[in-house]
């Protein structure tokens, strides 16, 4: 039954981190900060609400405004620096959340500063069907000293949590607020070590602001579930990150990335996901992945997106299957790669299409794949048409249509001819739903994609097609009908593709 009408109050749980911290010996004011134990919290003149003015311990209430609100606090067992949070101590808090789900309006996290966007992140992919705030917050230095954010920081993240009851717009996301920033949390880095003001969300623009007044973006808050919640428990933590710097020395990348332990990898890229093109590289990396792990590119920028393919310093990455990441964070990436691998162990060949499909409100577009799988064309055969795997009225979900549609490429990856000449060649057309298609067909209708021309030299490797598709990625999405691609091979050669298929970008509703 759902008692969320009736639900008041605000749950705070207390995790550890500065904002409950202090010094280890308390005869020496600069010893080592630790937090406080569970025991110490437990009190009930606690050290964390007692500083706050508007609390009543004997009710248990906070007066917020004209408001009485009632407020309680629940210690983790071993509270923790943020520095040693792990899968368990999510496991933990969410064990809470669901246990206390329906007894309060809504929930506020105290957390360590330092993994505050980990926790931010893998709670929005643990957490299903939510439709309460989950405010995590903390502090630049503990709640007793002179000058501390913890205070402010701490009423303010209980009032956000509290909107319900002070008939304000409730954001039911998993969000971070700190200094006067209400963040989507899984969009949140850690932008300073010690400003106040020390998080940011750089591709996606404020939930909120709490200045003089709490002010909701409410435009770009989702939309509670009315499902009923569910804790998504699996993570594999075997997901590493893999910066790319100039100069890498490969023997150790090509070691690191095939390394049998790892399952998948988080490729730190230049700009819009670039990489270095040597073929040592690109090679360890085509291994890696044709042994089933999965490497997704993320951007070392803070802002911006990766563009696969905008750069043929990127195609090759793509080609050899490796995902985009498109504007996560990396902490976002990195926790819904473990996150994904950990629940869909029965069916790991889903893996690489839903990390690239928004599930939170992670990424502000989703990259939807119909897949064509390989195929060639013999010497003498001038057409072939293809229909993808899983068609495209099965496959694509109904949500989508054209009005959502951001772009679509068709590419044809991975292209090389059979024998070892001097240089290979492709040369042909490609007509979309136009199963007749000759090389005489005309080239001024929608069906007509386009033209490819390429030579290269043996020891280039192999090559990609690509092609812009959105108009006609608009019309198909709408209509829903059955696809086909057909090829026109003019070269008069073999033409072999190791991969075909369709990106269709969605921009996230
Ligand atoms: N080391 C602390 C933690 O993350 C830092 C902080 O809370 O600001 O728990």
């Amino acid at each position: 039954m759902n008692h969320q009408n009736e639900s008041t109050g605000v749950l705070v749980i207390y995790t550890g981190g500065t904002i409950g911290s202090i010094p280890k010996n308390s005869k020496e004011p600069n010893s080592p900060l630790v937090p406080l134990s569970k025991e110490d919290v437990d009190k009930k003149e606690n050290p964390l609400f007692s500083l706050i003015e508007s609390y009543d311990s004997k009710f248990q209430q906070i007066v917020l405004g004209n408001q009485s609100i009632r407020l309680e606090l629940k210690s983790l067992d071993k509270p923790i620096d943020s520095s040693n949070v792990d899968p368990a101590v999510w496991t933990e808090i969410t064990s809470i959340i669901k246990k206390e789900y329906e007894n309060y309006e809504g929930f506020v996290i105290l957390h360590g500063t330092d993994t505050m966007t980990y926790t931010t992140s893998v709670l929005s992919f643990m957490i299903d069907n939510l439709n309460k705030p989950i405010i995590v917050t903390g502090s630049q230095k503990p709640i007793g000293e002179t000058r501390s954010d913890a205070l402010q920081n701490l009423i303010t993240a209980i009032e956000i949590a509290a909107a319900k009851s002070l008939n304000k717009p409730v954001i039911p996301e998993v969000c971070l607020f700190f200094r006067n920033k209400i963040l989507r949390g899984c969009r949140s880095i850690k932008y300073s070590a010690s400003n106040y003001e020390a998080f940011r969300s750089p591709n996606l623009p404020e939930l909120g602001t709490a200045d003089e007044y709490i002010v909701i973006n409410e435009s770009i808050i989702r939309k509670g579930s009315t499902q009923s919640l569910q804790i998504l428990g699996g993570y594999s933590p075997k997901v590493i990150y893999l910066k790319v710097a100039p100069g890498m020395d490969l023997d150790l990348i090509e070691t690191i990335v095939n390394s049998e332990k790892i399952e998948g990898i988080i490729l730190l890229t230049y700009g819009t996901g670039n990489a270095p093109s040597l073929p040592g590289f690109l090679n360890a990396i085509e291994k890696s992945i044709s042994q089933g792990k999965i490497i997704v590119n993320v951007s070392q920028c803070m802002s911006g997106e990766v563009e696969l393919g905008l750069y043929d310093v990127s195609a090759g990455l793509l080609s050899r299957g490796v995902i985009s990441g498109l504007d996560m964070t990396s902490e976002a990436a990195y926790t819904k790669l473990c996150h994904l691998l950990g629940t869909h162990q029965d069916n790991p060949s889903i893996i690489p299409d839903l990390m690239q499909i928004n599930l939170r409100g992670e990424q502000s577009k989703s990259i939807f794949n119909l897949h064509f799988g390989s195929g060639s064309m013999d010497v003498n055969q001038k057409s072939l048409t293809l229909h993808p795997i899983k068609d495209m009225v099965d496959a694509v979900p109904s949500m989508y249509n054209s009005n959502f549609i951001d772009k679509a490429f068709l590419r044809i990856m991975g292209i090389s001819e059979d024998e070892e000449t001097d240089f290979q060649s492709a040369r042909g057309k490609v007509y979309i739903d136009m199963e007749n298609a000759t090389s005489k067909s005309a080239e001024n209708i929608d069906n007509y994609l386009g033209k490819f021309d390429k030579r290269w030299e043996i020891q280039e490797g192999k090559e990609n097609i690509f092609f812009t598709i959105t108009n006609q990625a608009k019309k198909f999405i709408d209509n829903r009908h059955h696809i086909s691609i057909t090829i026109i091979n003019e070269n008069g050669r073999k033409l072999r593709w190791e991969k075909m298929e369709i990106g269709i970008f969605i921009n996230s509703y």
